[in-house]
């Protein structure tokens, strides 16, 4: 019988690969306390019903991609495609409305969608989101995009670009989706059957289809621009104006929508250069009216969601740096079997002294000790009978060759001072 392997499009992440994710969590976490965001850890499973309403039916996270059981009790349960839903319940469920506004969010965690796994794109993947809930302000979509750039700044990352467009609210949006529809509907025939589905549901979407034909169609249609009514409008030039005074450098593109109500204003895309074709570092904006969308009272509110993969990978393919690899300090080597227990005694008191410490437990003699220490650690700390007679370590640096013998509160100094 063959061994039961992972779910296609999960991926196991181990000791060669953990340290980077850490690093890269805690760069997340730093950003989030100069920002302002507070951590929140909320569950990974909600009523399919938020997801829905919250997502939108006819999405393809809604419509294709979400794992959706019935269980034990016959509730309709999904594993989260992503947070910012959950964030919205657990605002309104949590009366978050009666404290500072905007409240501001962060998590970060695992999301589950039935895609095509390829490069950057996984079954479960690992999403950093941040939301501000409560307030219109311009500004506050100004601090999103900021600090998704801010992110990655501080993880080293270049070649990145910001696309950024609006997609106006339900006063002005109607006005432009049925002059989109007018300036389509002589090449209707042309679309996608995807696109063609779209053209009365969610034609806005016909805009960032990938089919070359669909591409073409849409090359001379209208821009949203022209359609913004006047608050979106300056909204969108309050906006542009901050990210002009901090320096930063965005793409506009028409192309860059969401089709539902509750996706208001702003709509932005961190893209890498370095990802081939699965090129989104993060998406976000703004959606003023999801949290009605999900039976709540109006709450405004702006974020973003990062892949981290996507973000190691780029990472990976630009040399960034991931910050020190955890390494093993000391290896103790017992010279005989009897010195087997003094061995572990000085590991655990290394140990205790934050010293990284690890010794053998397959009953290798001598040489193989040495050689592990020399694959895994910077000194072996021999411990033998002559050792321990004298109160002593024979300590190795590794890499040096050279030896020494010290006492172990000596022994503890001098690895300290190397932290
Ligand atoms: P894409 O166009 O790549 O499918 P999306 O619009 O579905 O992205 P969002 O829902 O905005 O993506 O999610 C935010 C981010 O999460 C994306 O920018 C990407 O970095 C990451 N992401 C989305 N889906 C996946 C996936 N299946 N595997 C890995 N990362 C993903
Ligand atoms: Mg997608």
């Amino acid at each position: 019988m063959e061994a039961v392997k992972a779910p296609r499009g999960t991926r196991d992440i181990l000791g060669g690969e953990s340290w980077k994710w850490a690093y890269v969590t805690q760069k997340c976490r730093e950003v989030a306390d100069d920002y302002g965001y507070k951590e929140v850890y909320l569950p990974i499973f909600e009523h399919t019903e938020l997801f829905c309403r919250g997502v939108g039916e006819t999405t393809d996270v809604v419509e294709k991609e979400m794992y959706t059981f019935t269980d034990k009790g016959g509730r309709s349960i999904t594993l989260r495609p992503e947070l910012t839903a959950s964030m919205v319940r657990s605002y309104l469920e949590n009366e978050m409305g009666k404290g500072a506004q905007p409240a501001k969010l962060w998590s970060i965690g695992p999301m589950f969608r039935y895609e095509r796994p390829q490069k950057g794109r996984y079954r479960q993947f690992v999403q950093m989101d941040i939301e501000a809930l409560g307030a219109q302000d311009a500004f506050v979509d100004l601090e999103v995009i900021d600090f998704s750039m801010e992110l990655y700044r501080r993880l080293g990352l270049s070649n990145l670009q910001v696309i950024l467009n609006s997609v106006g609210c339900p006063k002005c949006r109607p006005v432009y989706r049925k002059a989109l529809q007018e300036y389509l509907r002589p090449r209707y025939d042309e679309l996608c059957d995807t696109c063609k589905s779209r053209y009365d549901r969610n034609p806005l979407r016909i805009l960032d289809c990938k089919s070359p034909i669909c591409k073409e169609v849409t090359e001379g249609a209208p821009s949203v621009m022209e359609y913004l009514c006047d608050e979106c409008k300056e909204h969108f030039e309050q906006l542009r104006r901050g990210l002009d005074r901090i320096g930063a450098t965005v793409v506009l593109d028409k192309r860059l929508v969401r089709g539902l109500d509750y996706y208001t204003k702003t709509a932005y895309e961190i893209q890498s250069g370095d990802l081939g074709s699965q090129n989104a570092v993060c998406g976000g904006g703004r959606y003023d009216n999801l949290a009605e969308a999900i039976g709540g009272p109006h709450v405004p509110g702006v974020g973003f969601a990062s892949g981290l993969e996507r973000v190691i990978i780029t990472m990976e393919a630009q040399g960034c740096s991931f910050g020190r690899k955890p390494e093993t300090k000391a290896y103790v080597v017992a010279a005989e079997p009897s010195a087997r227990i003094e061995a572990a005694a000085l590991a655990r008191e290394l140990r205790m002294h934050r010293i990284s410490a690890d010794l053998d437990y397959m009953g290798r003699g001598m040489k193989g000790q040495m050689k592990s220490a020399g694959n895994t650690a910077n000194y072996a700390c021999i411990l033998g009978a002559s050792e321990l007679e004298k109160g002593v370590v024979t300590v190795k640096d590794m890499s040096a060759g050279t030896q020494e013998e010290l006492t172990t509160e000596q022994l503890i100094n001098k690895l300290k001072a190397q932290q």
